[in-house]
């Protein structure tokens, strides 16, 4: 659904999502800024199966704390970010694969 998505800032069109206490963030892998909307209300369109990883200030990965689907998965990042840890979450569904 972003296949359309760019940076405003430099036009990339890679994007990780960060959720970082209560806020879901599509952010630009190269200026690591992006949109920013509340987690809770995006948390019930994350229907397929996805990664939670921790991340440190410099996007290294620290410890993948979640891997699964639905409410244990919301769950688990929420906890996570509410401590102010930012996390990492990537769709792994196959059907979500995309080829650049
Ligand atoms: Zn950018």
């Amino acid at each position: 659904m972003d296949d359309d998505f760019r940076c405003d800032d430099c036009g990339s069109s890679k994007f990780e999502t960060i959720v970082h206490y209560g806020s879901y963030i599509s952010a630009c892998t190269t200026c690591r800024q992006g949109p920013t909307t509340s987690f809770m209300a995006v948390a019930p369109a994350l229907t397929g199966i996805y990664r939670a990883t921790l991340i440190d200030d410099d996007w290294r990965h620290l410890e993948q704390i979640y891997e699964g689907q639905g409410v244990g998965f919301v769950e688990a990042v929420r906890i996570a970010a509410r401590s102010g840890s930012r996390v990492l979450i990537r769709p792994i569904a196959d059907g979500d694969r995309r080829h650049d």
